[in-house]
């Protein structure tokens, strides 16, 4: 009689297992191994453009070839479209033609951080510093007395392009935003989290050495005297950059274990490796075209030309569509789109804001998602039913561990991805990707295990 009762209990609750219960020796090395090639990645690709210039290196040894309009696909041809370097999508062509749909895997490569204000330089009582303007949701008292790198591009008015990247090397100077001792902290410390520090007080400090013989700005003058014998810009080169302070964190292991991984920028790059491998390892040209998108901007809303909004990625794909003869709506209505994102892992310090029953846990796998936003399920594609149901069966039959995730409980709060943006254009899509603790901060966690469920997770479904 028991017996017959936990045989019951089996077969008829939902009770998701922890994924190590669920994984034997083999996958533990194999997810080892994956986690070295990503934590790579995270280390070096620290904003959009370096996770494109990464990614086009590394698809390059894997057989992709920059693509050009027009161009004769047969299967198996391996192509990737760069859009201006901050943006970029790879395919491998399948057996089969578009008319068939292709299976997409989309994440985004910008991840919150603190842009410079395009005149940004200023000198206050003989310290110099950047004025800021913070890129994406971040809790502002996160981001100072931290180490910070300057990441970015100076566009000149020749077309000339200067790469800036300071504070990644052992021996590069770093920079900071500094915070009150606590000391003189009475009056800061009776202010909400959200007040304590604002938006307007983030400005990073760049100096505090004169320039001999004048008389005001000397350490501003001093400043950009270092920057014109380093890059040959002056002060109106910062109209037309793109810099940005970001985490100067190495990226490490976390716990005894050594089974997380801590770095700044999983979200999203951790799922953005994730395709890329997934895609790299397709051994055998898959039936259907795969299709890889690392999209900018979405941390913003997807606006703008290198956003998912963006109608490059419908002119990528009208393209590849054309040498086929096949129409660009009829390969979307037949596609399928994971869009992989970050979710909230549940957090045992923090249970007060979570749904317990149904938010993603580390080491539980890929958290699908069947809808994100806010309030009442505003502004979500919410993935239908019949969307959900393939990709389950699809996750099932290749013992990918994974598990179905909320994001809190219902009016603490929500979020969006591309999602929306990829099922507005006819293709059911579906969110799916990895937990994460301190998201959005300098510094964020998540599992091995789950990061290489991911992968698995997405290669299934650019081999089915
Ligand atoms: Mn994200
Ligand atoms: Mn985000």
């Amino acid at each position: 009689m028991e017996k017959a009762e936990s045989n019951l209990r089996k077969e008829l609750f939902y009770r998701p297992k922890n994924g190590y219960d669920r994984i034997g020796t083999e996958e533990r090395l194999a997810l080892e191994e994956y986690c070295k090639g990503y934590m790579d990645f995270l280390d070096c690709a620290r904003m959009e453009r370096e996770a494109v210039r990464y990614a086009i290196r590394e698809a390059e040894k894997c057989g992709f070839r920059a693509y050009t309009p027009g161009q004769e696909l047969k299967p198996g041809d391996r192509v990737y479209a760069s859009n201006r370097g901050k943006a970029l999508t790879l395919a491998v062509i399948g057996k089969k033609d578009l008319s068939h749909g292709a299976m997409i895997a989309g994440a985004h490569i910008d991840s919150p951080r603190l842009d410079l204000k395009q005149i940004p330089m200023y000198e206050q009582d003989e310290l110099c510093y950047f004025r800021t303007h913070y890129y994406g949701g971040i809790k502002k008292y996160q981001w100072v007395a931290i180490p910070l790198e300057l990441h970015g591009t100076v566009a000149l008015k020749t077309g000339e392009k200067i790469d800036i990247c300071i504070g990644r090397d052992r021996d590069d100077p770093r920079f900071t935003i500094t915070d009150l001792l606590p000391h003189l902290a009475a009056d800061q410390m009776k202010k909400t989290l959200a007040e304590g520090i604002t938006g307007e007080g983030l400005n990073i400090l760049i100096g505090s050495v004169p320039y001999a013989d004048e008389e005001n700005d000397r350490v501003r003058l001093a400043v950009l005297s270092l920057l014109q014998d380093a890059y040959g810009i002056t002060e109106e080169d910062f109209l037309s950059a793109e810099l940005s302070g970001v985490p100067a964190f190495d990226v490490s292991e976390i716990g005894f274990d050594r089974s997380m991984i801590g770095g700044y920028g999983h979200d999203d790059r951790v799922c953005a490796w994730a395709e890329l491998k997934a895609l790299f390892d397709l051994e055998e040209t898959p039936d259907r075209t795969c299709v890889c998108i690392l999209s900018d901007k979405e941390e913003t809303g997807s606006d703008g030309v290198t956003g998912m909004q963006s109608a490059a990625f419908d002119t990528f794909m009208e393209d590849l569509c054309e040498t086929q003869g096949v129409a660009l709506r009829r390969c979307y209505e037949k596609s399928f789109c994971i869009s992989a994102d970050v979710t909230a892992g549940f957090d045992p310090l923090y249970p007060e804001v979570a749904e317990k029953r149904s938010e993603s846990k580390l080491n539980y796998g890929l958290a699908v998602c069947k809808f994100t936003g806010a309030r009442g399920k505003s502004s979500t594609s919410d993935a239908s039913a019949e969307t959900v149901a393939f990709l389950r069966g699809l996750l099932d039959r290749n013992n990918v561990v994974w598990q179905l995730a909320e994001m809190g409980k219902v009016d603490q709060g929500g979020g969006g991805t591309i999602a929306k943006f990829m099922a507005n254009r006819n293709i059911e899509t579906v969110d799916a990707g990895v937990p994460v603790l301190s998201m959005h901060a300098p510094y964020e966690i998540v599992s091995k295990l789950d990061c290489y469920m991911t992968y698995k997770g997405i290669l299934a479904a650019y081999r089915a």
